[in-house]
C-alpha cells in the first residue's frame, strides 16, 4: 500500500517536472525568437509547447506584416513535430496568390491567443 502511493507520487512529481521541462524549453525558444529572430531550429515539439502551457505559436507575414496566433491545438500534425517544421504551411491569407505565398515569420509563443486569425489560411488548409 505504502509503496503504491509512493509510486504514484513519484509518478506525479515526473508529470510535473516534465511539464516544468517542457514550459523551460518552450518559453527559451519564445525568448530566443522574439530577442534575436532565431535560429528556429532546434525548436520544441507541438506537444511539448502545448504540455508546457504555450498554445499559440504567433506569427507575422513578410509582405504586409499582418500577424497572427496559431491555435497549436487545432494542427493536424503529429505531437512530435518540431514547431519550426510548421513554418512553411503557414500563409497569409492577404498575399497569397494560388499556390505561391510569401514566408513567414514566427515570432514567439503565447499562453492566450493574442491576435485574431481570420487573415490566415490554417495550416490544415490544402492549396485548391
Ligand atoms: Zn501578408
Amino acid at each position: 500500500m505504502g509503496a503504491k502511493i509512493r509510486a504514484e507520487g513519484a509518478r506525479k512529481a515526473a508529470t510535473a517536472a516534465i511539464r516544468e521541462a517542457d514550459r523551460a524549453e518552450a518559453e527559451a525558444w519564445s525568448l530566443r525568437m522574439e530577442g534575436y529572430g532565431g535560429p528556429a531550429q532546434p525548436s520544441p515539439s507541438i506537444g511539448q509547447c502545448l504540455n508546457g502551457g504555450y498554445g499559440f505559436l504567433q506569427v507575422k507575414c513578410h509582405r504586409c506584416d499582418t500577424e497572427a496566433s496559431i491555435p497549436l491545438g487545432c494542427v493536424r500534425q503529429p505531437r512530435d513535430t518540431p514547431v519550426w517544421k510548421l513554418e512553411p504551411s503557414l500563409k497569409c491569407r492577404n498575399c497569397r496568390k494560388g499556390s505561391f505565398a510569401p514566408p513567414v515569420h514566427m515570432i514567439k509563443l503565447t499562453e492566450e491567443r493574442e491576435i485574431t486569425p481570420y487573415k490566415w489560411v490554417h495550416p490544415d488548409e490544402e492549396d485548391r
